[in-house]
């Protein structure tokens, strides 16, 4: 695994790496010291390249430990929506070939299996224009959508310390300070999806689908 990882690094240039690796988390815990240990010098990477280690996202669950947010592609600047999990994704439509090449030789299976493989590559290769495009769209709705919702929130909220500032000019004192910190702890129960009922529900999936914009049916 060390070598693999240490090949593909030399191809690249680049001064931070995020490696995807179903168990990361183990995998990194003495690299630094396997690298300068055991490595050949000239598989060494720039001192300077800064590794950040992540798990894919549906196998990130999988590990069930504590504290371990910081394997999360969520928590990692600059990945967007990665879910690292694009190469097994290559697995399940190449299943038929197993028994397709069993009777093989070692050396024609091996370039039947290539083939293939470099055939969706280049299939992906060529996909990436559409691929982008629908993902853009995809981004587009879902910024109307959290733009809008955290506009309202903002709204909410301005309109509540409006309220209470007005309050507690009237009165002057810090007693109504103490009393609306109160209120305001209390009301912080979060809100269940049988407290909020179908029609919120309702209401989000439609604001889903129509990514945040006015729906045009309802002029
Ligand atoms: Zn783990």
């Amino acid at each position: 695994m060390d070598y693999v990882f240490a090949c593909a690094m030399r191809s690249l240039a680049v001064s931070i790496l995020v490696v995807s690796y179903d168990i990361a988390c183990q995998w990194f815990i003495n690299l630094r010291k396997r690298i300068t240990s055991d490595w050949p010098t000239e598989l060494h990477p720039p001192k300077t390249t800064n590794l950040i280690p992540a798990i894919p996202k549906l196998h990130e669950p999988m590990h069930k430990k504590a504290d371990h947010q910081g394997f999360s592609f969520n928590f990692i600047p600059g990945v967007g929506l990665t879910d690292g999990e694009a190469p097994e994704r290559i697995w399940a439509p190449h299943n038929a070939l197993a028994s397709a090449t069993r009777q093989q030789a070692p050396g024609s299976r091996q370039d039947v299996l290539d083939a293939h493989f470099g055939f969706w590559n280049w299939l992906k290769y060529i996909g990436q224009g559409d691929t982008l495009l629908r993902r853009y769209k995809a981004a587009v709705a879902d910024r109307n959508l959290q733009r809008r919702h955290i506009g309202g929130l903002q709204i909410h909220w301005m309109i509540r310390i409006l309220r209470n500032g007005r309050k507690c000019a009237e009165s002057g004192k810090s007693s109504h300070i103490r009393r609306q910190r109160r209120i305001h702890t209390r009301q912080r129960t979060p809100v269940s999806r049988a407290h909020s009922g179908t029609s919120l529900s309702d209401h989000f999936l439609s604001d889903v689908r129509i990514g945040g914009q006015e729906d045009p049916r309802a002029g």
